[in-house]
């Protein structure tokens, strides 16, 4: 008899995941992996992604495979599930962890750095779940939209990053957006809101000193996140076990929001 820890597996399943040649991306793509899934990793730099599939099938076994691409370029969004479903067959679970940011202050951003972060955070969001949904509403399989969220998808930040914060929340209500009027197709869309994590993104703000200790004082649990805290939550939102789980962004902040 299946079991509540069996609705947690994503054994036969396949995720493509965008931003997941590093950082959080790769922490999630671990935990898929480790949970059953099979999976193509996306992001512009080929080594970093060869280096992370290396490290997800080892064995070359083909469980974990790259494509390089921009999730900015309509023809990448498209190249990116033909290659899936040309490797894999099939496309269950869309995970978009790609995302940048740029940080000063709001008088000094120009249209093109507008365009630079709420292109990739939010507009790439969109085009590549309809996509991802296209191809799970043919399939009639359902499936499980996957984005990465913010704490700027809830407060606004002291850290000068106005456009970053308009596409996190612009992202928050697109997730509402789209899980109602997918529910009906079986596709669960949700997002992951982490708190503070260690990764590139956000080195140039954890590097000093000043900055870094007033974060941690305003973080409960008094310390950063790793890319492996968000492994379970990913895996839950991922899984049959959040069937019924659908518009929902969860935050995964050391309880950074509840105060
Ligand atoms: P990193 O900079 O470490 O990783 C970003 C990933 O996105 C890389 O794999 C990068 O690869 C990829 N990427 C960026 N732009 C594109 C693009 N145009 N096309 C394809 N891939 C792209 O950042 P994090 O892991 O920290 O961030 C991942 C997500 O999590 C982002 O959406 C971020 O906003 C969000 N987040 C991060 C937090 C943190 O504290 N770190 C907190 C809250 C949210 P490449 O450069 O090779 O393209």
């Amino acid at each position: 008899m299946a079991t509540v820890m069996d609705s947690f597996s994503l054994e036969g399943r396949i995720a493509v995941v965008t931003g997941g040649s590093r950082g959080l991306g790769r922490g999630i793509a671990r935990g898929l992996r480790e949970a059953g899934a099979r999976l193509l990793l996306v992001a512009r730099h080929e080594k970093d992604l060869s280096d992370a599939v290396q490290g997800l099938d080892p064995a070359g076994e083909g469980t974990a495979l790259s494509c390089p691409a921009d999730v900015t370029k309509p023809g990448d969004i498209d190249r990116i599930f033909a290659r899936a479903v040309e490797a894999f067959g099939r496309v269950d679970i869309l995970v978009n962890a790609a995302g940048v940011n740029l940080r000063k202050p709001a008088v000094e951003y120009t249209p093109e750095d507008w365009d630079f972060v709420v292109d990739t955070n939010l507009k790439a969001a969109f085009f590549l779940s309809t996509k991802a949904a296209r191809i799970m509403m043919d399939a009639s399989t359902g499936g499980k939209i996957l984005h990465i969220a913010s704490l700027a998808s809830a407060v606004g930040l002291p850290t000068n990053v106005p456009p970053y914060t308009a596409s996190k929340g612009g992202l928050a209500l697109l997730v509402k957006a789209l899980a109602g009027e997918w529910a009906v197709a079986r596709i669960c869309v949700n997002a992951i809101g982490p708190g503070y994590f260690a990764t590139k993104l956000t080195a140039p703000l954890l590097e000093k000193p000043e900055i870094r200790d007033g974060l941690l004082a305003r973080i409960p649990m008094r310390r950063f996140g790793a890319p492996s805290d968000l492994a379970g939550a990913a895996v839950f939102l991922c899984s049959s076990a959040s069937d019924y789980v659908t518009g929902q962004v969860l935050y995964v902040d050391g309880g950074y929001l509840s105060r």
